[in-house]
């Protein structure tokens, strides 16, 4: 074969490694897809030609094409002629599958803009010849385009193509789904995140990472060769894999435990590191119609969120429940931004008391109260304030709150603390907004403290040192809050300049019984002491508990036990 140039290689493989099959009979394009898989390629039907030649127009169609000559409706002469007229570069290889044999049909083809011939019924053997002349053909002709046709088809490829692992990329995958969707074909379409993929990435390097990606991608493919799937990378540490005409809804898990099966035996030099995998369902029974790959793309999306909701290592099928809660986000979300916009939302503080259960500081919690619904927890709506990106507006208006309460408080013992969402910090300018609440409350910044999750410091190291350094330098504290929850190394956690960790209620339940959880507790005190940090403890539910926690270190509660979140006044009543 003709050697392609090293740029074009991977374009060049792409164009020819597929197959459009187009025919009406379905027996007969049953038997070239399979003799065609066995060959190692990768199969495109289409049963009339109008959808073919409109697939045949688009930049990324398959160069090598099977076409029957006798279709109903618009036969193969008249798609090859319509065709020839607005080719794309490199042109295609069209090969007449027909039962005629006479000579001036044939020549007739020809000079219509048909390359080759095939007769009905076909011989495998002649298949794989006539397709290896094409490919031939298809080399020669990617070689006399002009640089800037070269640089278009490069273009094409990449809008289709992820370049790490030579996957389908998101839009491309979107586009399939889209069509099965048209042509009502049912689908079974998985969602496939890697668990922990930026704490992986870190510890072996982004060059092992990619071969990571790579390995990945290669073994979905191989699982799924024998189907009629297809496999692509649609985000960072996600894969899809869309497996089609999948007429029996029961086969969806068997399916997700074939992917499931992909991920096991990674290879030794990429070894060392528990890689599991989240996987959302979604299945489509080419029934409904009014329906958008958009809409299967937020469901599978919903679904994988679940899976990694329960701490990842799950399969998660979206189902009727799913659809509620989706609707139900979507409502909160709107109601929330209203309720943003028309300051509708509470500040409660929660009392955090010493070992003499003096009062030392307070938590700004949010609360919403519905006009209808009632009282809306955080623990649901923060969720979705982070999703909506309306988060830093709702964390930057508690911020002014305790700002302007702060400045009130004239008691240099009180300190009072504010949530921050890693999207507040990462995506705002929050050095100068907090700068601007400070200056504006007249706030002590000293008093100040800044409840910050584990996850804030794995999104990206260096700049969230930078900034908390900065925020550090004018006098502001920061605590890490649900301390041990995350996954944040002690690597990392040294080079922070906090100076308090919250114990998450969970690790204090049934202390002193729970053994593990009081080997934690043990453990994170230690730690603490040995950075000089204080300690919060959260959610104590007994006085023995507490005073256990007062006899190992010096520790601040903040509990119902000792004081309920409660308004402002109230609290401000009770110092
Ligand atoms: P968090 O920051 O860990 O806040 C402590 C949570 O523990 C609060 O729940 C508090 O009411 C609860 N708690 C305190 N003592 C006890 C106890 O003795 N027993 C029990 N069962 N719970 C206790 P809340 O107010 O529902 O808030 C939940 C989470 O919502 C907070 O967890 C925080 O992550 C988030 N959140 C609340 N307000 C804001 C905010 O303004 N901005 C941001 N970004 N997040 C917020
Ligand atoms: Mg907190
Ligand atoms: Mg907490």
């Amino acid at each position: 074969m003709t050697t392609v140039p090293e740029w074009s290689e991977k374009p060049y493989n792409r164009l020819t490694q597929r197959v459009m099959v187009v025919d009406d009979d379905p027996i007969t394009a049953t038997m070239l897809a399979s003799s065609l898989k066995k060959e190692g390629y990768e199969v495109e039907t289409y049963k009339d030609g109008e959808s073919a030649l409109k697939r045949l127009f688009e930049p990324n169609s398959p160069r090598l094409v099977l076409l029957d000559w006798v279709m109903p409706g618009m036969d193969g002469l008249e798609v090859v002629k319509v065709l020839r007229q607005k080719e794309v570069k490199p042109p295609h290889y069209v090969i007449m599958l027909t039962s005629k044999r006479d000579m001036t049909d044939i020549i007739n083809a020809l000079e219509t803009g048909a390359d080759d011939f095939i007769p009905k019924p076909f011989d495998p053997g002649e298949l794989r010849a006539r397709l290896n002349v094409g490919k031939r053909m298809i080399s020669l002709n990617v070689d006399l385009l002009t640089q800037t046709e070269k640089a278009n088809m490069l273009a094409d490829y990449l809008a289709s193509y992820d370049t790490t692992t030579g996957l389908p990329n998101r839009a491309y995958m979107k586009e399939k789904i889209q069509s099965c969707i048209n042509e009502r074909i049912p689908f079974i379409l998985m969602l496939v995140n890697i668990d922990r993929f930026r704490r992986i990435n870190q510890a072996l390097g982004v060059e092992r990472g990619d071969q990571l990606l790579k390995w990945f991608g290669k073994r979905l493919e191989e699982v799924f060769k024998e189907d009629n799937a297809a496999v692509g990378r649609v985000y960072a540490d996600e894969f899809a894999v869309l497996v089609m005409n999948a007429h029996d809804p029961e086969v969806i898990h068997q399916e997700a435990e074939r992917v499931k099966e992909a991920a096991k035996e990674l290879p030794s030099d990429l070894a060392g590191y528990p890689f599991t995998l989240s996987i959302g369902v979604v299945y489509y029974s080419g029934k409904e119609a009014d329906i958008t790959s958009e809409d299967i793309a937020n469901r599978v999306d919903i679904a994988v969120k679940k899976a990694k909701a329960k701490g990842g290592n799950h399969i998660e099928i979206h189902d009727e429940e799913t659809e509620k809660e989706i609707q139900e986000r979507f409502l909160i979300a709107r109601e929330l931004a209203q309720a943003i916009e028309s300051n509708s939302l509470t500040c409660f503080l929660q009392p955090k008391v010493d070992r003499e259960r003096r009062i030392r500081g307070a938590e700004a919690l949010c609360r919403w109260i519905h006009p209808e619904r009632g009282f809306i927890s955080p623990g649901v709506f923060i969720p979705v304030a982070e999703e909506t990106n309306l988060i830093p507006e709702l964390d930057y208006w508690i911020l002014r709150q305790v700002c302007q309460v702060l400045a009130k408080i004239d008691n240099p013992q009180i300190s009072l603390s504010s949530n921050l969402s890693p999207r507040t910090f990462h995506n705002t300018d929050i050095v100068n907004m907090v700068k601007s609440i400070l200056a504006e409350t007249g706030a002590n910044p000293e008093r100040l403290i800044l409840e910050v999750t584990e996850a804030l410091v794995i999104e990206d190291v260096e700049e969230g040192i930078t900034t908390m350094k900065e925020l550090n330098s004018i006098g502001i504290r920061f605590s890490i809050d649900d301390f041990g929850t995350g996954y944040s190394s002690l690597k990392y956690l040294q080079r922070l300049p906090i100076s308090e960790i919250k114990i998450d209620r969970g690790f204090l339940l049934d202390i002193p019984d729970n053994r593990s959880n009081m080997a934690l507790v043990e453990a994170i005190i230690g730690i603490a002491q040995a950075m000089n940090l204080k300690i919060v403890a959260e959610g104590i539910e007994t006085e023995e508990q507490a005073r256990l926690l007062d006899e190992k270190a010096d520790v601040l509660h903040q509990c119902f036990l000792f004081g309920k979140p409660m308004p402002i006044e109230e609290f401000l009543k009770l110092l």
